[in-house]
């Protein structure tokens, strides 16, 4: 009688939080010794599936991770990616939205679930969060539907009960277990007594596709948030700096900028030189609509995109990974406008936004 295989989860720890045990003598914090995961959390025997690490040597903070990381991690789940049924990384809670979302678009064709989780207090710790996010975590990389297919085949991020897309997250707490929201889109799944998947917001359309994982990241982006009395030395010297290729705007409500005309030629001439810039809200839930307001309308017809309801996470990493592939600014400033891994809406009903989308929550 054939048996059924198992499951097989690669775990990556990078760092952060989660990886750290206190020293029963010193009482100091050292990072866990992932070659002895399964002795150390002996609840992951009781999974059921084949669970393997890799860990960066030495682990990183995650206020220390440079795309390099990113290159690492696109390269780690690349080398395995036949072998191994998913994969949960394990991560800094600061700035673990960016990693998800530079992931999200590096990893072409992604067909398999890629769930990055951390935690608020070190697995050591006697209250901690993190191993009851670890073991969730590896419990929706391990799940399959009915048809034996990956439940969740995408960039995903799990924190304190909720599964979230990777690339719309942000850090939205630092003391708190919910550390992390999207805002703008539902979640993906809650872990109550059960996981109850939102099947219907998961992403599935590359199921079947083969990986086509990218590993540049163009650095030569910066973030610009507008405040009231901003300088035009301010704005000046980042526009106008020789090596800049994209910039993500942050400004005001539904994609406003004072009218002010030191600041609209500094971004004409940015634009005119080839520099992309993107327009996304300081809001944290809603969209860009630069036709709503003459502020924006004005900003859309100098050339600048609209992020919609992109985050700046999201919108900075998909600038570096575009510019990473080599695309002409025009190129990138078309892709930057469409959807590319589920990162933003493109014409938001009145579904899309709001506390009614969150079903999943409490
Ligand atoms: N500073 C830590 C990091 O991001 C915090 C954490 O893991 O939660 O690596």
């Amino acid at each position: 009688m054939a048996t059924e295989r198992r499951i097989s989860i690669l775990l990556i720890y990078t760092g952060g939080t989660i990886g750290m045990v206190e020293n029963p003598t010193t009482g100091a914090l050292e990072p866990f010794d992932f070659a002895y995961l399964q002795d150390n959390v002996p609840e992951l025997r009781r999974l059921g599936c084949d669970i393997s690490s890799v860990a960066f040597t030495p682990p990183l903070d995650s206020s220390a991770i440079a795309p390099e990381d990113w290159t690492r991690l696109v390269d780690i789940i690349a080398e395995h990616y036949d072998r191994y049924d998913g994969f949960v990384v394990l991560h800094g809670t600061d700035t673990m939205a960016y990693t998800a979302s530079a992931l999200s678009f590096a990893l072409e064709g992604l067909a398999k679930p890629v769930v990055f989780t951390g935690s608020q207090l070190p697995v050591g710790k006697l209250r901690t969060d993190g191993k009851e996010n670890l073991i969730t975590a590896i419990e929706i990389a391990a799940a399959r539907d009915e048809a034996g297919q990956p439940r969740v085949p995408e960039v995903a991020l799990f924190f304190e009960n909720y599964l979230m897309r990777g690339n719309r997250t942000s850090k939205v707490s630092a003391d708190q277990f919910s550390a992390f929201d999207s805002y703008n889109y539902p979640h993906l799944a809650y872990a109550g007594i059960e996981i109850r998947y939102h099947d219907a917001a998961i992403k599935r359309d590359a199921l079947g596709q083969t990986l086509r994982p990218h590993r540049s990241f163009d650095p030569n982006v910066a973030v610009l948030k507008l405040f009231p009395g901003i300088t035009r030395e301010v704005v000046q010297s980042l526009l106008s700096l020789p090596s800049l290729k994209g910039v993500v705007l942050e400004t005001f409500g539904s994609g406003n900028a004072p009218m002010l005309p030191w600041f609209l030629e500094a971004l004409e001439a940015a634009v005119a030189r080839g520099v992309v810039i993107v327009n996304v809200t300081q809001c944290v839930t809603g969209y860009v609509d630069m036709m709503r307001y003459e502020t924006g309308m004005l900003l859309q017809r100098m050339g600048l995109v609209s992020g919609r309801d992109s985050t700046t996470e999201s919108a900075l990493t998909k600038l570096m990974y575009l510019f990473g592939r080599g695309y002409s600014p025009q190129e990138v400033k078309q892709q930057m406008a469409l959807p590319l891994r589920g990162e933003m809406t493109l014409e938001p009903t009145a579904e899309d936004f709001g506390r009614e989308t969150y079903i999943y929550r409490r």
